[in-house]
């Protein structure tokens, strides 16, 4: 997977003031790989990849991430953006019923939708009707009629329980919308769902059928629904119906089993419609609100690494880090208030232990993250809480006695405090290699 190997690109990786062309180069060569893997169309990985390289070169290197983790959150953030960055919803009609209108290639899994949308708005407490304008594939009004049955949906037909008519491809698909709306209309459906016909490929007669149910029925919604596994058709195939029919948003079925989705990208990317739905399974239940968020990290299969990373960044209080930052260029000396604040940073981290030991790119914070312990956290807390407010910013001064009589005070053994003084020491002396521009990776690590 895309995490397996960025973290072999990570390794060699390190954090540094601004990101170099050669960290987004590395990461940028993962990207585009994984984006192939999940078949996204050439030139939309192209130019995706291009505008990636521009944004993340130069930029600068969060506190939080290492180099590799930063291009990725970038391109997470692009990805989320072109897949339509918030959940789009339905359009709902303010007055009248709702009426979508469903067009896509034929097998492309329209009418399957068509039952799954039915069922899910009749679960939040609409009263959605289906109807059968595909007259073109033998039986698609009785598939239609049977979906229904499974999704507990009605089915507007011409004339309900026979289906032979309509296996003649001379009825008016057209007409039926109009009829199936005025019907909705009448008994007081508040979303009316239209099936159509598709072809096998592109076609302009069947374009102009579509075109003509939609200007016949003026629907609030035209979804186009694509086969997550079409691959490289994507690009041609949304274009030409983006020409045909002009859909307001778009339904990427069979994204079950092994496909990556990489024809939502591909989709969004060259129409800008936003991503809807998902279709994810043959079984009327297998309906999705599609998520850009979730999409991102299954187009480029990095499990939870971005979960991960999201996070890590949050966990990492900037504001203190900042405060610590102005501080050591101040030449300020580093006290046990800092210490106790950055044991706490750590803290916060430490609660993500088991999430952290899986993020590519971490050894280093995995390592001392291994030898973590809450507890541990927890005695220094209190053996800092016994010093007198002058102690903690004067070290110095804390000689046996004083060592005695805060071992006392936090509970804990002489020794323990010892303990304590020297591992303080070793992180002063961190603190100001990494002031004077030595160090680098976290600066709220002293412990472990
Ligand atoms: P239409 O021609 O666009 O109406 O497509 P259909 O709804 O008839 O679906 C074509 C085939 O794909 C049927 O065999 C469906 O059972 C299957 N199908 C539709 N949606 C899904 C899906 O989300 N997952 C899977 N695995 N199969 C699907
Ligand atoms: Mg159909």
């Amino acid at each position: 997977s895309l995490s397996d190997r960025l973290a072999s690109t990570f390794k060699n990786l390190r954090g540094k003031g601004r990101l170099s062309e050669a960290d987004v180069d590395a990461t940028v060569r993962e990207i585009r790989r994984a984006l192939l893997d999940a078949d996204v169309a050439v030139p939309v990985v192209r130019e995706f990849t291009a505008s990636i390289k521009e944004r993340a070169t130069g930029s600068e290197v969060s506190e939080a991430l290492n180099p590799a983790q930063q291009v990725v959150k970038i391109v997470n953030e692009e990805l989320q953006g072109i897949l339509g960055g918030e959940t789009r919803r339905i359009n709902m009609a303010k007055t009248g019923p709702t009426i979508i209108m469903l067009a896509g290639l034929q097998g492309s899994g329209k009418t399957t939708f068509a039952g799954k949308l039915g069922k899910w708005l009749a679960a939040q407490g609409h009263k959605p009707i289906l109807v059968a304008s595909d007259l073109q594939r033998p039986n698609a009004v009785t598939q239609l009629q049977v979906v229904g049955e499974r999704a507990g949906v009605p089915v507007f037909a011409p004339h309900p329980g026979t289906t032979s008519e309509f296996d003649d491809p001379t009825g008016d698909p057209v007409q039926v919308a109009r009829d199936g709306v005025a019907t909705a209309r009448a008994k007081l459906h508040d979303v009316v769902i239209v099936d159509t016909a598709g072809r096998l490929g592109v076609d302009q007669e069947l374009m102009k059928q579509a075109r003509d149910i939609r200007d016949a029925i003026v629907p609030n919604e035209v979804l186009f629904v694509i086969d997550a596994m079409i691959g490289q058709d994507a690009v041609n195939t949304a274009l030409a119906f983006n020409e045909g029919v002009d859909f307001t948003g778009v339904v990427l079925s069979k994204l079950d089993g092994d496909a990556r989705g990489g024809a939502a990208l591909s989709v969004a990317s060259v129409t800008g419609k936003p991503m809807m739905f998902a279709s994810t399974g043959e079984n009327v239940a297998d309906i999705e609100q599609f998520h850009p968020d979730r999409m991102a990290s299954r187009i480029l299969d990095m499990g939870d690494v971005l979960t991960l990373i999201e996070q890590a960044e949050a966990s990492w209080d900037k504001a203190e880090a900042d405060r610590m930052a102005k501080k050591f260029q101040d030449r300020e000396d580093f006290t046990f208030e800092d210490f106790l604040s950055q044991m706490q940073q750590i803290r916060k981290m430490g609660s993500m232990k088991k999430m952290l030991m899986m993020m590519p790119g971490a050894a280093q914070m995995r390592q001392q993250l291994e030898n973590f312990d809450d507890r541990e956290i927890d005695r220094v807390e209190a053996i800092v809480r016994s010093m007198t407010p002058h102690e903690r910013v004067a070290p110095k001064i804390i000689n046996g006695s004083r060592r005695a009589r805060i071992a006392k005070g936090s509970g804990v053994t002489v020794s323990e405090v010892n303990q304590l003084m020297e591992r303080f020491g070793q992180a002063q002396k961190m603190m100001k290699k990494m002031a004077s521009g030595q160090g680098g990776g976290m600066p709220g690590m002293p412990g472990g």
